[in-house]
């Protein structure tokens, strides 16, 4: 006989991944009333008990057969509101990700569905007065009581009064102890706040976004560095605090933050929360409640705060919106972006995204009217650095090898006037390329134009975009040289060069090693603010968003060193890194940049040095359209994992197949840049397609086929910032 019952959808994470979908429950009736959608509760699993979210409760359903029950709930209420439920569904399709793990990645870790995970709740106890008629029996009594006339008092100060007084007054119920939740992460600092007045350039930009502050408007500011983007966005956003909406500002790392932070706080004072992957579970929990309270109306943070549970959203801004630190790398490899815009649609506000360099997909957009374009053509303090391209071809022959006569002088100079200077030097882990040392020529793949990777095991070079292989040639292809060779140093070998040369200076470096610890990057930064350095040498942590006054000279080490990774977007990059750089040069007085290269003739570098950006778009734009690659075309990266190398390979020959008959350009299987980790393989196919919809369905065929391969791992990368 059919029942009506309450069916709740649970969905739980199972390490299965191809069980993607909910389960169903009944619920107790000392449940019923308190479950609600968007709930973590525990439930029954084979046997086992696992945490999983409340997606759907359906009521009055009627049932032939008997559901387990909910075992309990785990929160009071939701941790997933409504716009967050179909948010993660929106991540799940875009990605091709299993629902859970959208979900998962939407939250902080406190708050995850798991089998055993808690955050304790700070609390910090006050004192209240209960019982205003009561006449104190001795002088401490009176003390405590004369203190709680004006209300709450932190017990801990009371306590220096008498404790055993405090107790006797609690007992007898004159005064009570009255428990508030706190915070891990309590900023005391008064900071100073420095209001200037918008430029006419700024104020431009203000009225552009304020225009359609009440409707979904994406907007790109291409500001060049120094032109005063922060002061235009904390402009924009006390207009959107007057109508008590809240806002999102992302920047890319966590080196930026701190200074960024401190600009907010002087303005925004206590009205902000922070969320970045360097605070502790706890904090992260901690700031994430500050937004479901409604305590704070301003997140600002790295790409997981785009998650913030604000229900009033003003606002969102994305800093450095060229950055690759807003696409994740992980499953859910979900572009920031996306997410940003998907959000500002259905809370009708702007959306702000904001570069000196901006990605030349964004700039596309806004050049086609999907993005409004704003333009900050001019630095605050009116002058732009100047530029010296340094050919370290030349150098190397006159015995300079690491750095130039030119870099020496200015620093020298540049000491000497007690001005500090910054070096930086992009020494990322990348398989070495070969490069003529005479000629500057580095090998390329005849199909691809993309540098070739060096092998040692073999000695061959090799395409890592359409497979090309060939031996390593013994001379330069265009010179015939004998002098190829891989050019390759570090920050710390550098660090002791400059040391030898400039003996007295103060010399202090900045990069993943340096920064392990938690406030390393802050303590560095404010240091070298401080002047207690007088040279500053870093990795890609010092190209961004840093300004610091008395820096008048930027060198820069291999600015060519980009080009040789084997991507696409290799001189994208290497445009943006170093206008990025050189803009550290001079903010507050006239500053020099000098960049050291191979090839000073790439479209690229000239271009930054003479800070044109235009003129280099036009010329990415022309390569992009003869090679097919984005924003002409879309990409799609399948990535195949598997210890057997045979049983991959098939996989991979059977997954090209699958997709062979698309409307789209399918490249490889070829090895991964780095073919194999902890004895796996890594292998990858390249989708060049014009619209989703042509590859979304076979796609998620193969996806969902390999889902039941226990030797094989397919992941599909659609939009990869890395290739
Ligand atoms: P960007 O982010 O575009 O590189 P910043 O926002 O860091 O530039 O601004 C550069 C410097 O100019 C900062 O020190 C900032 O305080 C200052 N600044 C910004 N706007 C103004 C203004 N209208 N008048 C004076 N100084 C300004
Ligand atoms: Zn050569
Ligand atoms: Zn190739």
């Amino acid at each position: 006989m059919a029942v009506e019952k309450i069916v709740i959808e649970v969905l739980v994470e199972l390490k299965a991944k191809k069980i993607d979908k909910t389960f169903s429950y009944s619920v107790s009736d000392a449940l019923k009333d308190k479950v609600s959608v968007g709930m973590r509760v525990l439930v029954p699993f084979n046997n086992q008990t696992l945490e999983g979210f409340v997606l759907n409760i359906e009521y009055n359903k009627e049932l032939d057969y008997n559901l387990k029950e909910i075992i309990d709930i785990v929160d009071d209420g939701p941790v997933i509101n409504k716009e967050m439920l179909e948010l993660g569904k929106y991540i799940s399709k875009k990605t091709l990700c299993n629902l859970i793990s959208a979900y998962q990645t939407m939250l902080p870790k406190a708050l995850k569905a798991h089998k055993k995970f808690n955050v304790n709740k700070k609390y910090t106890s006050y004192i209240k007065l209960i019982d205003e008629t009561y006449i104190p029996k001795n002088d401490n009594q009176k003390n405590i009581i004369e203190r709680l006339k004006n209300g709450l008092v932190l017990k801990s100060e009371l306590s220096r009064i008498s404790v055993s007084s405090i107790n006797t007054l609690i007992s007898k119920k004159v005064i009570e102890e009255v428990k508030e939740e706190t915070y891990r992460l309590i900023d005391t600092n008064n900071y100073q706040d420095n209001r200037v007045k918008l430029t006419l350039e700024q104020e431009n930009a203000l009225n552009e976004v304020l225009k359609c502050k009440d409707k979904f408007a994406p907007f790109l500011i291409h500001g060049v560095t120094g032109s005063g983007k922060t002061e235009v966005y904390m402009h924009i956003i006390e207009e959107v605090l007057k109508e008590n909406k809240e806002v999102i500002v992302l920047v890319p790392e966590i080196s930026l933050t701190p200074q960024m932070v401190r600009i907010f706080k002087s303005r925004f004072k206590n009205s902000i929360a922070i969320l970045h992957s360097a605070l502790s579970d706890g904090e992260k929990y901690d700031e994430w409640r500050k937004i479901e309270r409604k305590e704070v109306s301003i997140v600002i943070g790295a790409r997981s705060a785009i998650f913030a549970p604000f229900t009033n959203l003003g606002l969102i801004i994305l800093d450095e919106e060229h950055s690759d630190t807003y696409k994740q790398e992980n499953t859910p490899k979900y572009d920031t972006i996306d997410i940003a815009i998907k959000r500002a649609k259905t809370h009708n506000c702007p959306l702000v995204l904001g570069s000196a360099t901006p990605s030349i997909e964004s700039y596309t957009r806004a050049k086609t009217g999907i993005y409004k374009l704003v333009e900050l053509k001019h630095r605050i303090n009116k002058t732009m650095p100047d530029v010296k391209l340094i050919d370290m071809k030349e150098e190397i022959k006159k015995g300079y090898r690491i750095l130039s006569k030119k870099l020496i002088d200015n620093i020298t100079d540049c000491l000497s006037k007690n001005e500090q200077v910054i070096l930086f030097l992009n020494r990322r882990g990348y398989s070495t390329t070969i490069t003529c040392k005479e000629c500057g020529n580095t090998l390329k793949c005849p199909n691809c134009e993309i540098p070739l990777t060096y092998h040692k095991n073999g000695n061959k070079l090799n395409c890592h975009y359409c497979n090309y292989t060939t031996y390593k040639p013994l001379i330069c292809p265009s010179c015939n040289s004998k002098n190829l060779d891989s050019y390759g140093m570090g920050t710390e070998k550098l660090e002791e060069e400059v040391g030898k040369i400039f003996k007295t200076a103060k010399i202090v470096r900045m990069d993943i090693d340096t920064t392990k610890k938690k406030g390393s990057h802050e303590r560095i930064i404010n240091d070298f603010k401080n002047k207690k350095y007088d040279i500053l040498i870093g990795t890609q942590m010092i190209s961004k968003g840093l300004d610091f006054e008395n820096v008048t000279l930027v060198g820069v080490l291999n600015g060519d060193a980009q080009l040789n990774i084997p991507d696409f977007r290799s001189a994208e990059r290497t445009y943006s890194l170093l206008s990025q750089v050189s803009g550290r040069s001079g903010r507050a007085r006239p500053g020099k940049v000098v960049i050291q290269c191979f090839n000073k003739e790439h479209y690229s570098i000239k271009y930054a040095s003479t800070n044109d950006y235009e003129s280099f778009y036009k010329e990415e734009m022309a390569i992009r359209k003869k090679l097919k690659y984005p924003p002409y075309y879309n990409i799609c990266l399948v990535t195949l994992t598997g210890a057997d190398y045979d049983y991959l390979k098939n996989e991979a020959d059977k997954v090209k197949e699958y997709l062979s008959c698309l409307n789209a350009i399918i490249l490889g299987p070829s090895l991964c840049t780095v073919p194999k980790i902890n004895n796996k393989y890594y292998m990858q196919i390249i989708i060049k397609y014009k619209n989703i919809k042509d590859i979304y369905d076979k796609l998620k065929f193969v996806v969902d086929r390999s889902k039941s391969k226990s030797k094989l791992n397919l992941e599909v990368d659609l939009n990869p910032k890395k290739i």
